[in-house]
């Protein structure tokens, strides 16, 4: 239902009727761990039991899959559990390739957890096609990439990565968090798997944990849906909740995400403490051409800047901000702001970390929905302290 609607229509409606007992309009938190049965083995649907399925779970899963343009959509715990979801579908022997920034977190599961399992795995600069393109062995099953990765902010071409992948037999997913649904459709564009940490935009007001998993391919949802059900680590249907009243103003909040940060960006690039303002929107962008191509509606609400004073100057700053905040995570409604080779990137080790381009001077932001004039308010009188 609905698929054939507006994108902000189907925010607010898919997965989603009136609850048939009352009509209540918005799906109840169907708080239960099990359902009753008439008769040996005669059920509703496919209620059995709640691990397998929950009807407030469903509906968020149908109304994901609707955003992202998939058929079929399964809800986690975090996104790393959907993550893991993901590398389950591998098998000892198997050879993936990621993305060379990838999120700090998805590295540790691969090298500290499935690692042990057999599943290898190497990183490539996947904005270098070439580079990808030699990187496969005959053992590569998935590619899996961010864009815009985290957090320089590079894209990577969708397209052109997933048809080098199918002629290499590999499935490739696309982790879509820092885009979201409303700016970018990976599934479109030939990958196989769509994941969210629904804890950023999906969520959006920094209050849940969760994961999303989007497929079309019928063969690898059933299987990521076998491992839902047999890994376990599933949505609870509070969160499911409330993440469908977030969804509701996902659209909405994204134009103002958008907005905000291209107005920061340009404000940044033109103050003498910073150096380079990386924003996939701004033409001075490297594969600017590549996100104007694969987004639509706009370029994120992340920025990352250089402060030219390093790590004096950025710890000045990030000090000095009030109303972005100092933390790690993103997409919430409030802005954030954090410094990732001490914060988020701090696992990765600072030689490899300088190597791939995050110095001590880079900041991050996540431009939040707040009057964007009280943003850069706040910006300037920060970086007033910074020499
Ligand atoms: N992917 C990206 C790009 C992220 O930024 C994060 C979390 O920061 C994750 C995945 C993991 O999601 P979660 O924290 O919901 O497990």
């Amino acid at each position: 239902m609905h698929h054939n609607k507006g994108f902000g229509t189907r925010c607010i409606h898919a997965g989603q009727q009136p609850d048939p007992t009352t009509g209540a309009i918005m799906t109840p938190v169907y708080q239960t761990s099990t359902y009753v049965q008439e008769s040996p083995g005669v059920i509703k649907d496919d209620y059995d039991y709640a691990r397998s399925a929950n009807p407030t779970r469903k509906a968020l899963e149908a109304n994901l899959a609707s955003l992202e343009g998939g058929r079929y959509g399964l809800a986690f715990a975090s996104g790393l559990a959907a993550l893991a979801a993901c590398i389950h579908l591998m098998q000892s022997g198997d050879h993936v390739l990621l993305c060379d920034d990838v999120y700090g977190g998805t590295f540790r599961s691969f090298d500290k957890v499935f690692k042990q399992f057999g599943v290898s795995f190497d990183r490539v600069d996947m904005t270098d096609l070439n580079e990808l393109e030699a990187s496969f062995t005959s053992k590569t099953k998935m590619v899996w990439l961010e864009t815009p990765t985290n957090p320089l902010l590079k894209i990577i071409d969708i397209r052109a990565v997933s048809e080098i992948a199918k002629r290499k037999g590999a499935i490739v997913g696309v982790d879509n968090t820092f885009a979201s649904p409303v700016l970018q459709n990976p599934l479109a564009l030939g990958a196989d798997i769509v994941l969210h940490s629904c804890t950023k935009y999906i969520g959006g007001h920094s209050d849940v944990i969760g994961g999303a998993l989007i497929a079309n391919d019928d063969e690898i949802a059933e299987r990521l849906k076998f491992l839902q059900n047999a890994v376990g680590a599933v949505m609870a249907p509070w969160d499911a909740f409330l993440l469908l009243r977030s969804t509701k103003t996902l659209h909405v909040r994204l134009d103002r995400h958008c907005k905000n940060a291209a107005k920061i960006a340009q404000y940044l690039a033109q103050q003498p403490q910073v150096g380079a303002v990386i924003y996939p929107g701004r033409e001075d962008h490297p594969q600017h051409a590549i996100a104007k191509k694969q987004m639509h509606g706009g370029f994120g609400g992340m920025i990352t800047a250089t402060l030219k004073g390093g790590l004096p100057a950025a710890r000045a700053f990030l000090e000095r901000v009030k109303l972005f905040s100092l933390a790690e995570s993103l997409g919430g409604v409030e802005s954030l702001i954090e410094h990732p080779a001490i914060m988020t990137h701090a696992s990765i080790d600072k030689h490899l970390r300088e190597a791939i381009g995050i110095g001590d001077g880079l900041v991050r932001f996540s431009v939040g929905i707040e009057d964007v004039d009280d943003l850069i308010e706040d910006v300037a009188e920060a970086l007033a302290a910074v020499n």
